[in-house]
């Protein structure tokens, strides 16, 4: 038997399925979401739920009062689309040339009004205070960042956090509900490598930086084998490199790009430490200058334990007879990750695919596209666990 959150969402299931697919026929770019923040605040205006626009540019911040003092609890849900050419053909298809939602933060948007009316109408019976955050620019453009200097933490301060991704990586019904770090911290950093630049066949006149970056190379293939114990998750890749512009010529510098993916702090220092002794001492074996310069693009997710406990608690009162699965991970990135340093909290996965139905491609492949069923399911989980975690009493 399914919950009241859950079969209130089910009753809603259209208007999501239709808000998702207007969103989906209209995707915007992280920052530009002004179609997609009206909709959202006049949805929620609709609800009579306090709303505040603007905050990041496009992001948009609703409070939901519940009758009784409580805890506040901060849900957020993302809404811009990528620069990606959708390739499929189905009614709702974007109609913006080069830009999709190839993600699935339409149908964020749309469970997050789907939480919204269902909060709302449990207004008399929920205790605490729901702040209800549409955050722009989750997709490597730095929204969460720019919403907390905004001061998004504010005014209420939260004392707790959720956040949930549709998941195509597997079938609807499937919930990844994980305590402890669940999605890898991302770090990205650049080697400049300066030598002296000469005629290609007088080599011993130069000082040849490509040896030297070669040799970094595979230097730096050595940190996560030889480093890391082989019971610890990181990775490093180099994935740029660059130097010379024709096949004479000894060139003066080489540039080595790449990037780091780590779940633990310690493991995150360790990998850095290695990076900077290898870029010190292996181009200065071989002659050449060379400088490190790293920049953390986010930190990993990491859930707190009893937050976490609450969500699956939900999920199996839920009555959706959710598949749980409580130790999975994942090497991409979420900019939650900044919120969820400050606040305990907890992000969760809904399986959104249906391979059966062709609806399994991943996340940002030009054929994306998840379940709509997954709409209702993540939206009763949510408004649930929001409700357990703000306090809340039947009758
Ligand atoms: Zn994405
Ligand atoms: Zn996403």
């Amino acid at each position: 038997m399914e919950n009241a959150f859950l079969q209130a969402a089910q009753a809603m299931a259209d208007d999501a399925r239709q808000v998702r697919r207007d969103l989906h026929r209209h995707p915007e770019l992280g920052f530009q979401e002004y179609r997609t923040a009206g909709i959202i605040a006049a949805e929620l205006a609709k609800l009579n739920i306090e709303t505040m626009s603007g905050i990041a540019q496009t992001g948009v911040v609703g409070l939901i009062e519940g009758a009784r003092p409580g805890p506040v609890v901060l849900l957020r849900f993302d809404m811009d689309a990528l620069p990606i050419q959708e390739e499929n053909q189905v009614e709702y298809v974007s109609t913006r040339p080069g830009v999709m939602h190839a993600c699935g933060h339409d149908g964020h948007v749309a469970i997050g009004l789907t939480v919204a009316r269902l909060l709302a109408g449990a207004r008399p019976d929920l205790a605490g205070t729901i702040k209800l955050v549409f955050q722009p620019a989750e997709e490597g453009l730095g929204g969460a960042e720019r919403m907390l200097a905004e001061g998004v933490l504010e005014n209420p301060r939260p004392d707790y956090a959720l956040a949930l991704h549709l998941w195509n990586d597997r079938e609807v019904g499937w919930a990844g509900i994980v305590p402890g770090a669940l999605m890898a911290g991302a770090d990205k950093f650049q080697v400049r490598i300066s030598g002296r630049g000469g005629h290609g066949g007088l080599p011993e006149q130069s000082i040849d930086p490509v040896v030297a970056a070669a040799q970094l190379v595979s230097g730096i293939q050595t940190i996560v084998s030889r480093n890391l114990s082989p019971l610890e998750a990181g990775v490093i890749s180099v994935t740029q490199l660059t130097a010379g512009d024709t096949f004479n010529v000894i060139p003066a510098w080489a540039e080595i790009k790449g990037t780091i993916r780590t779940f633990d702090p310690p493991v995150r220092q360790r990998i850095l430490e290695r990076l900077q002794a290898l870029v010190e001492h292996v181009p200065a074996a071989f002659g050449c200058t060379s400088a490190l310069e790293v920049r953390q693009v986010t930190p990993a997710v990491v859930n707190d334990a009893r937050v976490t406990a609450v969500v699956e608690q939900a999920a199996r009162d839920s009555g959706a007879g959710f598949q749980i699965e409580s130790d999975y991970h994942t090497t991409v990135s979420e900019d939650m990750a900044y919120l969820l340093e400050r606040v305990p909290g907890c992000y969760f996965f809904v399986g959104s695919a249906n391979a059966q139905a062709g609806l399994n491609f991943g996340h940002h492949h030009p054929r994306f596209d998840f379940d709509e069923r997954a709409l209702p399911l993540a939206a009763g989980l949510m408004a649930s666990a929001a409700a357990a975690l703000a306090g809340y009493h039947r009758g």
